[in-house]
């Protein structure tokens, strides 16, 4: 038989929200009493911004002439949209990005899982714990994480955030040379200030390490003191790559648009000691496995920076916001420990009397037929605690939270 890529063996089954799928089926196959309401999996619900679909629609019917028609995208993305994106997002808040450092793509997903290709297979990895899975299951099928020992990644370190270090990770106790972080987090809704932030990009500096900065959620962020951008520390041009997305900014989850800055300073040197540009490594990368976004797509997103578009964004954040603020109250009357829901669309909770995740999963599922996410699928250090989304319908959230609060006060 062929010999396969044996990584994908080593991966542990069962996928977290396939997991929650199955349960919640069984559940109701026993016909519940109640409507069963979700605030499971980070996904958004409202439709798509006005701004949005008309650009669509325009751009769809360029299509439909021959001057208009388009074929394959430049490879790094649109200019229209890369300048929006420089302007808008960077140049707005003092960052200072050359056209060429930003890629528009078709995921954050499939760029913060692509981008481990460029470092050698022996570069000593760090998540934080709790992750989003993908940096962990990236590493793992490309060889890079060792053997899974039914709890951890032998050759990943893992960086705990829990209740004891307001689920922000310390700084790395051994070098190490790549850092995924996440902020605002998934799953646990916790956010850094620029000062906590400047350490990280001075410990990358200090041990020649490389972050990976993953700000999905940045369009959350209320508080001042917040970095949007990890390119609002000063040095982070020199060590950091950041990943940004229009799905959880503007609805894009099914739409599919995002970008990844790579700055031109961000140096790697090969085995013979020859030093290379993060930059030029990416551009043939995704030249060579990436034939671009769609027109129409890349269209959709730089209307989210016209200003009907930019005040509709606004009101979906803000609806979403007002539904973590429910949750977060929520939380806060019961006397829970939790964490997130103000600069975030999530809310992650101490499970009430010691429970495990899945217990807690189970409990809420079949008691208040409420589904949502147990911490423990996001790494060991989730265990024992559980996460709530405010992607809801505002009936959904203020419904299900009340059950929640009847089944724990
Ligand atoms: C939702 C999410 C993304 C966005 O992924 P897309 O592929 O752009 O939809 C990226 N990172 C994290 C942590 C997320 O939760």
């Amino acid at each position: 038989m062929i010999k396969v890529n044996s990584n994908y063996a080593k991966m542990p089954g069962n996928y977290l929200f396939a997991e929650v799928a199955k349960r919640v089926k069984q559940h109701e196959a026993k016909g519940p009493s109640q409507k069963i309401l979700r605030l499971g999996i980070g996904d958004v619900t409202l439709p798509l911004a006005a701004a949005c679909t008309n650009a669509l629609h325009a751009a769809t019917d360029e299509m439909a002439t021959s001057s208009g028609f388009r074929g394959y995208a430049p490879d790094q993305g649109y200019d229209f949209l890369i300048e929006a994106i420089r302007q808008n997002e960077y140049a707005a808040r003092g960052i200072d990005l050359d056209a060429s450092e930003i890629f528009i793509s078709d995921g954050a997903k499939s760029d913060t899982a692509n981008i481990q290709e460029l470092f050698s297979q022996d570069a000593i990895v760090s998540v934080p714990d709790p992750v989003y899975p993908v940096y962990v299951d990236s590493n793992a099928l490309s060889g890079r994480a060792g053997s899974y020992d039914g709890e951890r990644w032998t050759n990943l370190v893992y960086l705990p955030c829990t209740v004891d270090n307001d689920f922000l990770p310390d700084l790395p106790e051994q070098k190490v040379d790549l850092i995924y972080l996440c902020f605002p987090n998934n799953p646990t809704g916790a956010v850094m200030n620029r000062e906590q932030l400047k350490g990280w990009v001075d410990y990358a500096k200090e041990n020649n390490a490389i972050i990976l900065y993953d700000a999905a959620y940045r369009a959350y962020i209320t508080g001042d003191d917040i970095p949007r951008s990890i390119y609002e520390i000063e040095g982070a041009k020199d060590v950091a790559i950041e990943f940004c997305s229009f799905s959880k900014t503007a609805g894009f989850t099914g739409v599919r648009c995002s970008w990844t800055v790579v700055p031109k300073a961000v140096l790697g040197e090969t085995e013979t000691g020859q030093e290379i540009s993060l930059n030029s490594m990416w551009s043939r990368r995704q030249s060579t496995k990436f034939n671009g976004t769609a027109y129409i797509v890349q269209r959709a997103a730089a209307a989210i920076y016209t200003e009907e578009g930019k005040k509709q964004v606004q009101d979906m954040v803000g609806y979403y916001m007002h539904n973590a603020a429910i949750i977060r109250q929520a939380m806060a009357s019961l006397n829970i420990p939790f964490s997130g829901g103000t600069d975030s669309p999530y809310v992650w909770f101490r499970c009430p009397g010691g429970m495990d995740s899945w217990s807690f999963f189970d409990k809420l599922l079949s008691e208040a037929n409420v589904v949502g996410t147990p911490g423990a699928g996001f790494g060991p250090s989730g265990e024992g605690y559980f996460r709530l989304t405010a992607f809801g319908s505002r009936e959904v959230t203020e419904e299900a939270t009340q059950r929640l609060f009847e089944l724990l006060k």
